[in-house]
């Protein structure tokens, strides 16, 4: 086994998701023959920067926020990963999304590296004009790093549109140009593409339906839950019930709501729009947080943040298919206790890739200045995604592997390929 050596600024005795994105990686190598000698270029991000965003609040007082940005690697294009606003925010979350999203564009094969970025705030805590403000001075802050050519934002957590509509407005303004590569995940109007806000959650559902159809379990009928129902998780608790599944249970940050018959998933996401909340969805009752995680299902959908399912909750887990909606949500330990208990789990960098297929499109479209109708861009997606899949079901069987550990290797070989052909500069 290799490996890697620490970095000083991370705890080498903490257990967060850093340390499971490189237990991950390291765990490949020995599918890798000769270029498992590159191995330890993943286990280490290319830069970390970190910034102080002060800002004005709307009572004339002036509050800092700590703010980052981080290139995992970059041997097979610009960076690309999304922007996540989250109180919980920390370095090293950042880099492991940071790495992960090396392995999912690589995994898809699109032409770019892995990025990630982040601010530790509580959105919820801030005005409409303090959130501009603070994602303008971030902007300028993260100048140095990105770019069209060079690393692209997205939305994650707790951002959107309108966040990536400032982040190149500021860019826009800074460079004196029109901008609208430097991010993707922007409203249409601004250089956007049809199908991104969708993106996400309909990449799970191609997902969820290409994995049932292998493990020969009709998704008609079949009970689903999904934690989070942001832009993942409730454009892909949607489609399920579309397709004719039952979404049995839904749970977001403050709340947890059950209907055994199957919840009219459009009349709950309306209610969390009208009142703030799911509870008090029409024809569902409240239970308990953690009764959500041993609930009877057929399919699960984590689709909210990194470490929902540990040890413990795997233990109670009854389900037959673990769909990652969410970046990390599974814990190594939990991992194992999985695929010893004969749960699939389609993990995160190939059941979650459809937002960035669609965020590469987006990409293409503005340097080219020429737009494709939804169906083009759905039509595309699903190809990118579905071929990518099916080459790691395959090396799964043919290596004795989980999908994780396949979608690891493909990845890690192309980029370790990369990095090999580049050569050492200088
Ligand atoms: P979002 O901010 O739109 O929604 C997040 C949801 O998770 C909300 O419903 C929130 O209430 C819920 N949540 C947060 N903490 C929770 C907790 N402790 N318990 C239960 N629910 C909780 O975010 P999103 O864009 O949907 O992202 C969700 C996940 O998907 C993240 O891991 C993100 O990195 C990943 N992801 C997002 C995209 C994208 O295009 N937005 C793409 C790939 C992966």
């Amino acid at each position: 086994m290799i490996v890697p050596a620490g970095l000083s600024y991370v705890d080498p005795h903490a257990d967060g998701p850093w340390q499971a994105f490189v237990a991950t990686v390291a765990g490949v190598a020995p599918h890798l023959g000769p270029l498992a000698r590159l191995i330890d270029t993943l286990c280490r991000p290319k830069r970390v920067l970190i910034v102080d965003v002060p800002i004005e609040l709307d009572d004339g007082s002036v509050a800092h926020f700590e703010g980052y940005r981080v290139h995992h690697n970059l041997s097979r294009g610009p960076g690309k990963g999304g922007v996540r606003y989250d109180a919980g925010v920390r370095l090293d979350e950042v880099m492991a999304l940071a790495g992960w999203m090396t392995i999912k564009n690589a995994a898809m094969n699109l032409p770019f590296g892995g990025a990630k970025g982040g601010i530790r705030v509580d959105p919820a805590r801030l005005s409409r004009k303090e959130l501009e403000r603070l994602t303008r001075r971030y902007t300028s802050e993260i100048g140095l790093l990105i770019g069209p050519d060079r690393d692209i934002p997205a939305p994650d957590v707790n951002t959107d549109a309108q966040v990536m509509a400032w982040m190149m407005d500021t860019c826009a303004m800074n460079t004196g140009t029109s901008a609208t590569g430097m991010v993707t995940g922007k409203p249409v109007a601004l250089g956007g593409s049809l199908g991104r806000d969708q993106a996400t959650g309909r990449g799970v559902n191609v997902i969820g339906r290409e994995t049932a159809r292998r493990l020969g379990m009709p998704l008609h009928g079949a009970r689903v839950a999904v934690q989070g129902v942001g832009n993942v998780g409730a454009v892909a608790a949607r489609l399920f019930a579309e397709d004719g599944a039952r979404v049995i249970a839904l749970q977001d940050r403050a709340s947890t709501v059950f209907n055994p018959a199957g919840i009219d998933v459009a009349a709950a996401l309306a209610h969390k729009e009208r009142t703030g909340a799911l509870a008090g969805s029409p024809g569902c009752a409240s239970i308990d947080s953690e009764e959500f995680w041993a609930l009877e299902t057929e399919v699960l959908v984590p689709a909210a943040l990194e470490g929902a399912i540990d040890a413990r909750r795997a233990a109670r887990l009854r389900t037959r298919l673990v769909l990652e909606g969410a970046n990390g949500p599974t814990t190594p330990a939990a991992d194992a206790l999985l695929a010893e208990r004969g749960i699939t789990v389609v993990p995160d960098v190939i059941a979650n890739a459809g937002g960035v297929i669609v965020s590469y499109f987006e990409w293409v479209q503005d340097f080219n200045s020429f737009f494709w109708t939804e169906d083009e861009v759905t039509r595309r997606m699903d190809s990118i995604l579905t071929g990518a899949f099916d080459h790691v079901w395959r090396l799964a069987a043919s290596l004795r592997v989980s999908l994780r550990t396949a979608a690891f290797v493909v990845a890690c070989r192309r980029v370790l390929a990369a990095r090999e052909q580049r050569g050492l500069y200088p």
